[in-house]
């Protein structure tokens, strides 16, 4: 973000953006929301919080994150695991080792899994997800729902996917501004908007549960990039959001551009603005209370929740891959085991007056209602 773009509206005005039809929001309201000054945040919060409340109740789900592998074919020039950090050490874990997440996970009624890794297209490694999200099927009495974030990839290898038993697929636009996208992506060929669009609409074609998101307080982004990212979440129907601050990493290209970014405590209340609006406009999605949420905040994944957020990650890594899995710095649980990392945040979620959907598949309720309309 460039900071001098960055102008937080007064009173008076901040006044009218709180009196919304929040049945009618346009592009004004949400860059309105997302110009408040700080002490407005509350007020815009509490009004997520009622229609959080409103259209998907005041439960959190859990979905279970497996870092399945950091290797990656890709150079987007944020991220702490690209192809060309050689100071990675890479991993992939073996089956027996997603099927004990996994199976963790089922033991502890979450109900959900997310697989994730860095990007590779090559078929030993698609038909290998294809073999795991088999054998965790059945392995786990086909008590699991499985979310996919493996990246961009074809028609024929989500189809695959899905044919084994994938049900949703996260895959964020990072910005829906494509000048922005260029700027965070290497123009070698491999990083396309385009493409990453058309994945999207394949995603959706082929009837997973389409997950997106942004970073938000990137370099280069301003105000109205923000306003584009919620628009472009809403025109495409999305059904779950996973968006959180960026956070520079040192061995990455985009941080030779940390001058640009706001201040880490303003990246983080940007991000709770983000959080709200969304759930201001669109309702009865899933949203994501994301790690890098906590990374900028020690309560940042509980006020995401209070924000409007009613889905969680937590991580069910072996705990010895997860030093590798950086994609930014101070990322946070790579130290406490799965059992842990449970206890904690239900402490924590009992803070926001929430209460945990054990033993829920807890489904986008967006879907559901775009299924049966
Ligand atoms: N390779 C897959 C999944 C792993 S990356 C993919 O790219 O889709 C998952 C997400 O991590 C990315 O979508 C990106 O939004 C986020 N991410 C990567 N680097 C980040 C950084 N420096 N700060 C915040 N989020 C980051
Ligand atoms: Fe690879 Fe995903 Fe990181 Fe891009 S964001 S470098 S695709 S892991």
């Amino acid at each position: 973000m460039d900071a001098k773009d960055f102008k937080y509206i007064n009173n008076s005005e901040a006044k009218k953006v709180l009196s919304v039809n929040v049945d009618n929001i346009s592009a004004d309201d949400l860059l309105g929301f997302i110009l408040l000054p700080e002490d407005k945040i509350e007020a815009l919060v509490n009004l997520a919080a009622k229609i959080k409340e409103q259209y998907v109740g005041n439960t959190v789900y859990y979905r279970g994150l497996i870092e399945y592998s950091n290797i990656c074919a890709k150079n987007c020039l944020y991220c702490g695991i690209r192809a060309c950090n050689n100071k990675v050490e890479r991993y992939e874990l073996n089956e027996d080792e997603v099927v004990n997440a996994a199976r963790f996970a089922a033991e502890h009624h979450y109900a959900s899994i997310v697989i994730q890794a860095g990007e590779r297209t090559d078929s030993l490694f698609t038909s290998k997800i294809a073999r795991l999200i088999s054998k965790i099927h059945s392995e786990t009495g086909n008590k699991l729902k499985i979310t996919l974030s493996l990246g961009e990839q074809s028609e024929e290898t989500y189809r695959l996917w899905r044919d084994c038993g994938a049900q949703r697929y996260l895959l964020r636009i990072e910005s829906a501004s494509e000048d922005l996208y260029r700027k965070l992506h290497p123009a070698d060929g491999k990083h396309s908007y385009k493409k990453r669009i058309e994945a999207i609409e394949s995603l959706r074609k082929l009837e997973y549960q389409v997950g997106s998101g942004v970073m938000i307080g990137l370099p280069f982004q301003t105000p109205q990039h923000l306003v584009n990212d919620l628009l472009f979440l809403k025109d495409f129907d999305i059904d779950m959001v996973g968006m959180g601050p960026y956070i520079e990493h040192h061995e990455t290209p985009l941080y030779e551009h940390r001058a640009l970014l706001l201040p880490k405590n303003e990246r983080f209340l940007l991000g709770i603005k983000m959080v709200a609006a969304l759930r201001i406009l669109m309702k009865d999605i899933n949203i994501a209370a994301t790690t890098a949420m906590q990374a900028l905040h020690p309560k940042g994944r509980e006020m995401a929740i209070v924000a409007g957020a009613n889905v969680i990650m937590p991580n069910i890594t072996p705990l010895k891959y997860r030093k590798d899995y950086l994609l930014y710095e101070d990322k946070p649980c790579t130290d406490e085991d799965s059992e842990k990392c449970l206890k904690c945040l239900e402490k924590r979620i009992a803070t926001t007056g929430n209460q945990i959907g054990y033993d829920s598949w807890g489904d986008s309720k967006h879907f559901t209602n775009r299924k049966n309309s």
